[in-house]
């Protein structure tokens, strides 16, 4: 189910920022853009990470050809549209364009075009060998001395270190979310709020976390538990209420607004170290195992890890595991691996279903048919 506030108090909690003189950054929600650069110039970093429908869709089709994926049609649409929830895009100053697929370079130049948004540029090796990793640490300055021209002064490393561990511990906290025995919707909705938010909502989080543990949810009932790889289900996206209704509980989030987003981060002893904090930023990005951008051997890594959680997950429940691969329509990174995934994984013993939607309410019926169908596979 929706929730149904989370926008409208986010959007006063961006006002008031804006009022107190925040600026806001925003961004497409995928790996390796480094928030703490933008918090630590003291900018709001808002990632995208909405959900879209039919009119979203539509409304990008000015722009884009709708052969371009449903989530950076979706963006454009947001802000051609600013449906009613959506006005805080409003308060927008800066977009970065950043290079995680084509798609999101597509839509984030149309969003600093033709809605007139500052653009800043960030850009991402495909490797991660050592001349890639020299580059992202050239990327990361240049970035940083974009946002000191926009502030008129320097970022100390002082800052920028505070910001790193603040985001650290925010992530450790959040990755405490994966092991709660909880509805896998209640789960993704902590998650999303926690990612929207960021760090601010650290305190919230860990009183969720503490309410949890001392009283667990009761009956969880009979679902088939699920691994979910592939695109993020994303803000107002009711893909977890339809696995839920088909009998399925998704108890991982194997995703960028999930466990992509909060393994990324960086042991004590490096953040303790007198290191450079750019390099700290370099670090975490050399050891993104789980990324799709950038890391050779992606898909091999990703079959392994799906892997070892199922066997782990077998071992110690006793039950049985299915694996959903979430592809949005024309995505170019997802789409690409799928039957590669799908191969490695069927030759393993794990079924996966792959399972390709855009965000166009006719598809919810056939979309529940393939849910139903596997799950009841799995008995
Ligand atoms: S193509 Fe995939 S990776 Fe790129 S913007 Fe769309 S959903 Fe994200």
């Amino acid at each position: 189910m929706a929730d149904t506030i989370l926008l409208p108090e986010f959007s006063l909690f961006l006002k008031e920022k804006k009022q107190e003189g925040v600026k806001i950054i925003a961004f497409l929600a995928h790996d390796n853009i480094p928030e703490e650069l933008i918090d630590a110039a003291g900018f709001f970093p808002l990632r995208m990470m909405f959900g879209g429908n039919d009119e979203l869709m539509e409304a990008s089709h000015d722009f884009l050809p709708p052969s371009t994926c449903a989530f950076a049609q979706s963006c454009i649409g947001l802000f051609s549209t600013k449906p009613n929830d959506f006005r805080f895009l409003d308060l927008v100053d800066y977009f970065i364009v950043s290079n995680h697929c084509v798609s999101d370079v597509c839509a984030s130049e149309i969003i600093t075009k033709y809605f007139n948004i500052s653009r800043l540029n960030f850009y991402v090796p495909y490797m991660t060998d050592e001349s890639s990793l020299k580059y992202f640490k050239l990327e990361l300055q240049n970035l940083k001395e974009q946002l000191e021209d926009i502030i008129g002064e320097k970022i100390s490393d002082e800052k920028l270190s505070e910001s790193i561990k603040k985001y650290n511990d925010f992530k450790k906290k959040l990755s405490q979310v994966n092991d709660l025995e909880i509805l896998g919707s209640e789960k993704l909705k902590i998650i999303q709020k926690a990612i929207l938010y960021g760090p601010t909502f650290l305190p919230d989080l860990e009183k969720y976390i503490e309410e949890v543990k001392t009283s667990p949810p009761q009956n969880l009932g009979l679902s088939k538990d699920i691994l979910f790889t592939g695109c993020s289900i994303f803000i107002n996206d009711n893909l977890v209420d339809l696995i839920e209704e088909g009998g399925g509980n998704i108890v991982y989030f194997d995703t960028w607004i999930g466990n992509h987003y909060y393994s990324q981060v960086i042991d004590d002893d490096s953040i303790n170290s007198n290191k450079d904090p750019l390099d700290l930023l370099v670090l975490r990005f050399k050891n993104n195992k789980y990324g799709d951008h950038s890391v050779p051997n992606f898909l091999q890594q990703k079959v392994s890890s799906i892997e070892n959680y199922s066997k782990n997950y077998i071992k110690k429940t006793g039950k049985k595991l299915g694996v959903f691969n979430h592809i949005i329509k024309f995505c170019d990174h997802i789409s690409l691996m799928a039957s590669f995934l799908k191969n490695e994984l069927q030759e393993k013993g794990i079924q996966i279903l792959n399972l390709e939607r855009d965000y166009s309410r006719a598809n919810r019926g056939q979309l529940s048919t393939r849910i139903e169908a596997y799950l009841e596979m799995m008995k």
